[in-house]
């Protein structure tokens, strides 16, 4: 397909606070950029494709997934976060081998791209050597998602002999952001995932300096849980080592003085509402979040235990906050969470949060096209009265028929553009089958579970 395209007649949700919607409008894209906008647009040279009847919006953002754990989808659909921890980075991320992974982190990311999400923050946390990292990078780049690759410097249960220290962690991003992902101009940029934080803190330290030294943006799992003592908020603030390159994921603990740190920071939280439900890490921050003016994005974290699409999770944050405003206030008289603030959390503010916001997460000119294309003729968009509430609360991911990622057709009409659909699928099958065999199966994934209990209760006491 040709590099210069006439997107006609859709209505246009820009979710960009200087660029109105269409109610019926034209997007031209040419070389990967978005050109020009507005109704009735002309231009000669350029393919045409009818979008009369269609939404048009900004491609979707999840701010937090471990794609690799593509091939575990559903395992986990019982497990609470200390079984989670126990089977899957206990048992089974050591078992992952680089083409396991590469497997993983190409279905994985095919699989967002078909629903919708056009850049993924891909936190990356199975590292057995260097090896692993370089094919969970290439699978990435393989799927032509835009991502940030946040290289995870957690080691695993046992010694790695690839990679036995966390120096030699740190030396391995180190190597890739000088080689493969030097340029912060490619599709997949660099960035770095920390080690649960606090055990021991003067690692954490570390990881955040090494991450500053490479300039690249850091995300890490924050707060998930109540601990004794200072927050890792605290701990960062009187340490001087807050900022707007911090994307912290979960906070459902985070005190009202942890989030006005981080929103007087310019950091980001990233909510991931079905798994925080689920595994009992308290109720998603959202609302808290937003209150305090925290910047707040939304991740689909684990197909492991859930579903990969953000309009779940849109929806789950939205709905999970209102009930306990209702609860707060005796059933309130007006619901203060309108269903459109969801949109900017998989979009703009995703975008800004990872520094992208020049470059993605709304339609303007000047930006990248990276969009998608809803049917709004499927009856559970019809009749289309309000047309961003209904992309919160109605629409799914099987609406989304065509997916643009910087001007490329990553889904048309339908169809994954370029993909061997059953290669993908036998070899994230043949991963899944490889990885449960190395652990003796699935019935052995919770053996580790009271040693691991009894292990966190060391580290909560340092
Ligand atoms: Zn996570």
């Amino acid at each position: 397909m040709g590099d210069r395209w006439m997107l006609r007649g859709a209505e246009v949700l820009t979710c960009d606070p200087e660029q109105p919607d269409l109610p019926r409008g034209d997007v031209l894209v040419e070389d990967g950029v978005i050109l020009a906008m507005g109704p009735e647009l002309r231009a000669e040279d350029c393919r045409v494709v009818d979008l009369h009847g269609k939404l048009l919006m900004p491609g979707l953002i999840d701010a937090h997934r471990h794609t690799w754990q593509t091939p575990l989808r559903a395992l986990g659909a019982d497990w609470t976060v200390m079984d989670y921890l126990a089977a899957v980075r206990v048992k089974l991320s050591p078992a992952f081998r680089p083409e396991d992974l590469h497997a993983a982190n190409l279905a994985g990311a095919l699989e967002a791209l078909d629903a919708g999400i056009t850049t993924l923050v891909d936190y990356s946390h199975c590292m057995e050597t260097p090896e692993h990292a370089d094919a969970a990078l290439t699978a990435l780049q393989d799927a032509g998602i835009r991502a940030l690759f946040a290289y995870g410097y957690a080691a695993g249960p046992q010694e790695s002999t690839a990679l036995p220290t966390h120096a030699s962690r740190l030396q391995d991003a180190r190597r890739l952001r000088t080689t493969r992902l030097a340029s912060d101009g490619g599709l997949v940029r660099m960035g770095i995932a920390l080690t649960e934080m606090q055990i021991p803190w003067e690692q954490s330290r570390a990881e955040i300096l090494s991450a500053r030294e490479l300039g690249v943006p850091i995300t890490a799992h924050c707060s998930a849980w109540p601990m004794p003592g200072p927050s890792e908020v605290q701990r960062m603030a009187a340490e001087g080592l807050l900022g707007p390159d911090l994307l912290f994921v979960h906070c459902t603990w985070s005190s009202e003085e942890d989030l006005k740190h981080i929103a007087g920071s310019g950091g980001a939280i990233a909510v991931t509402p079905e798994t925080e439900l689920q595994m009992g890490m308290g109720f998603p921050v959202t609302g808290r979040a937003l209150h305090a003016g925290v910047r707040t994005t939304l991740g689909c974290d684990v197909v492991s235990s859930n579903g990969g699409d953000l309009f779940t999770a849109m929806r789950l944050a939205l709905q999970v906050e209102r009930a306990r405003a209702h609860e707060r206030e005796g059933l309130s008289r007006v619901l203060s969470l309108k269903a459109a603030r969801m949109l900017p959390m998989v979009t703009l503010d995703a975008a800004e949060a990872l520094g992208l916001g020049r470059v993605t997460g709304s339609l303007r000119p000047g930006k990248d096209a990276d969009l998608i294309v809803l049917g709004a003729g499927a009856l559970n968009l019809t009749p289309l009265n309000r047309p961003r509430d209904a992309v919160v609360l109605q629409a799914h991911a099987g609406n989304v028929e065509s997916v643009m990622v910087r001007g490329q057709w990553a889904k048309f009409q339908g169809a994954l553009v370029g993909v061997d659909l059953e290669a993908v699928r036998r070899r994230v099958v043949e991963a899944r089958d490889a990885v449960l065999a190395r652990v003796g199966g699935a019935a052995a994934l919770l053996g580790e579970r009271e040693a691991l209990a009894a292990h966190w209760e060391l580290g909560r006491a340092d």
